[in-house]
């Protein structure tokens, strides 16, 4: 079991496996893109397996895939179909932008995938594309509905966003109508790689919740253990919805998750830096017993919670780099 110097238990692992993306989502990415890291920086998906295989032996037994967007890395399904087989990974999950998903729902079904967020922050075409900045829409959608008749469990991450999509919130619930999806509103961060430039069209949570509550009646859910998300569901609707402080991290005190970023750096929180490079340790020759030593030394220091880590960043410098560069 592996347990950091908080007393938390860590068994939950978000990999992102690659930094690119045909997406170019405002909040996350500059119009231009980002400065993406040389081919042969990035962990190549044998050095990933290791790492999931070594963190499996510690404790690990839950991983996401992210990135980037995973699907336009090639070689991923091979890289699921391996990891989905690890005795010790109890579940594998994904999180997609859906625009090249659909054709390989059968096929991550059978390899036992239990559940996929889609993210989708609008179900208007034009505030799709004024957001994304492509014109992309109908390949969401086409995964979406794909995915909610498949066996494996949908989640629809959305960014909520002054200005961007308010309009979109209620949709999005009534989704939850009729159909068994989680529906999960997103904070938004400062991740968008514009060094600096903000979260200006930031909702907090209290405000999602009120604007939700003034139109529906809803019902606080039992949340699963470590949940990022507050739950709850509509009277007599079928799924559920949940919000993300993600940025306000009301949830610090129970996370159990760390990210392996495309280089191979293991950040122990989304709003700190890196603590050691696992692709160096690899590339340098060290045995599998080395590569656990030195994550079980990184749990041993990790920050109490998202405002302590951003407070030791070098230089004090605020968070500002994309989330396509660690893995949302
Ligand atoms: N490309 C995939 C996708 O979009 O689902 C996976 C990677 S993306 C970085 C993972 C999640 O991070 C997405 O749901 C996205 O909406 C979220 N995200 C990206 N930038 C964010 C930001 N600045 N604030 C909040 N969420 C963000
Ligand atoms: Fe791409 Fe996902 Fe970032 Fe959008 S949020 S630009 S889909 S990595």
């Amino acid at each position: 079991m592996l347990v950091d110097n908080h007393g938390r238990e860590i068994n939950y692992l978000r990999l992102a496996v690659t930094d690119r993306c045909n997406l170019r989502c405002f909040y996350c990415m500059p119009e231009h893109g980002i400065k993406y890291v040389n081919r042969k920086d990035l962990l190549t998906f044998e050095e990933m397996a290791r790492l999931v295989r070594v963190f499996g032996s510690m404790g690990i037994s839950k991983v996401r895939i992210t990135g980037g967007e995973p699907f336009v890395r090639r070689g991923i399904m091979e890289f699921l179909d391996e990891i989905t087989q690890m005795d010790a990974i109890r579940e594998v999950n994904i999180t997609t932008n859906g625009t090249f998903t659909k054709d390989k729902i059968p096929r991550l079904e059978a390899m036992g995938i239990k559940s996929i967020n889609l993210s989708l922050d609008s179900l208007d075409k034009q505030r799709f594309f004024d957001i994304t900045r492509r014109d992309l829409f109908d390949d969401v959608m086409s995964t979406y509905h794909r995915l909610v008749e498949s066996s494996i469990k949908v989640k629809i991450n959305m960014v909520v966003m002054e200005g961007r999509n308010i309009e979109d919130i209620y949709s999005m619930l009534e989704l939850t109508k009729n159909e068994d999806v989680a529906v999960r509103f997103i904070e938004e961060m400062p991740f968008n790689g514009t060094d600096g430039q903000g979260n200006s069209s930031f909702w907090p949570m209290k405000q999602i919740l009120e604007h939700v509550e003034r139109k529906y009646a809803i019902k606080k859910l039992q949340d699963a253990p470590n949940s990022t998300s507050s739950n709850y569901s509509i009277d007599g609707y079928k799924g559920s919805f949940g919000i993300i402080a993600a940025y306000t991290r009301t949830f610090c005190g129970t996370c159990n998750r760390i990210r392996l970023t495309p280089q191979g750096t293991l950040r122990t929180c989304l709003y700190g830096e890196g603590k050691v490079n696992f692709r160096d340790l690899i590339r340098d020759g060290m045995t599998d017993d080395e590569l656990g030593q030195n994550l079980k030394r990184v749990l041993n220091v990790r920050e109490k919670d998202g405002f302590e880590a951003e407070k030791l960043r070098a230089g004090a410098s605020p968070a500002s780099e994309s989330m396509a560069t660690i893995g949302g």
